[in-house]
């Protein structure tokens, strides 16, 4: 679903992605870990379009990103066409980034409304459907401001999913809760992952990756360093920047 094959990227004279040689398969919950700085947030952003990658190829759903190929030359994609392709990939942030003004439901359906053309009503189903899935089915005409962080986050996940998706990114999405808030929202993922969607997770829960995750990648200075089954990578790291990392976070 994912392919990355010798991925750079920079910004100015910063090189941040050094290389990145990866592939998530359909269906995988593909965990993400790495210090502060080592280019996770970077990676998610191009294969979610935010960012144009420098050198090297990245494929999503066997498409090329950012690029059309003809012959051995790349052509940079407009945005109109980046615009077609991101509707096919969830993102959920740290940060819920709700829209405070509209409910619960409002949110879920603005981009299938909005961006797809859909009936109110149809729209409005669905979002209600999600809602529930996500344990929010009483809270649909609550405001942002009248949910708790983790409820937000939630709402968030709804939205993302009202699209469709074919690929869900998570960066950090747990790491700006209440330790008490966590878990809902982990739960919702878990339940997203026995679904068979495909998940790129950004995370510090390494609770969940060892649970959930069926490949684990360990990045550092724009790299992957170590990459495996979770079990694997977290019980038994065999790189000692690896080691030093687990060391501080499990
Ligand atoms: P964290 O765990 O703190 O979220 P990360 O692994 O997600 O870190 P990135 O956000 O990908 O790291 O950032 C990698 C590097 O790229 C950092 O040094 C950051 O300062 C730099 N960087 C990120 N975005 C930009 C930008 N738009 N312009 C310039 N530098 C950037
Ligand atoms: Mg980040």
């Amino acid at each position: 679903m994912v392919k990355a094959e010798g991925v750079h990227k920079s910004y100015g004279t910063a090189h941040i992605l050094k290389g990145i040689d990866l592939e998530v398969a359909p269906g995988e919950v593909f965990c993400l870990i790495g210090p502060s700085g080592s280019g996770k947030s970077t990676f998610l952003r191009c294969i979610n379009h935010l960012e144009k990658v420098n050198a090297g190829r990245l494929y999503v759903d066997g498409e090329l990103v950012g690029y059309r190929q003809k012959g051995d030359k790349l052509y940079e994609l407009k945005d109109s066409e980046v615009a077609l392709k991101r509707r096919d990939i969830g993102m959920v942030f740290q940060r819920f980034n709700l829209f405070p003004h509209m409910t619960a439901v409002e949110n879920v359906m603005e981009a299938p409304v909005q961006v797809k053309g859909e009936s109110k009503a149809v729209a409005r189903e669905r979002a209600l459907k999600l809602l529930d899935r996500v344990g929010l089915g009483d809270k649909s005409g609550n405001y942002p401001s009248q949910l708790s962080g983790g409820q937000q986050q939630r709402v968030a996940i709804a939205r993302a999913l009202a699209m469709e998706p074919k690929l869900m990114l998570f960066d950090e999405p747990t790491s700006a809760l209440d330790p008490e808030l966590v878990g809902d929202v982990l739960d919702v993922m878990r339940d997203l992952a026995e679904s068979g969607m495909t998940m790129v997770v950004v995370t510090h829960e390494m609770g969940f990756a060892r649970e959930v995750g069926d490949s684990l990648v360990f990045m550092d200075g724009g790299v992957v360093v170590e990459s495996g089954h979770p079990r694997e990578v977290l019980t038994n790291p065999q790189h000692e920047r690896t080691k030093a990392f687990l060391s501080k976070v499990l």
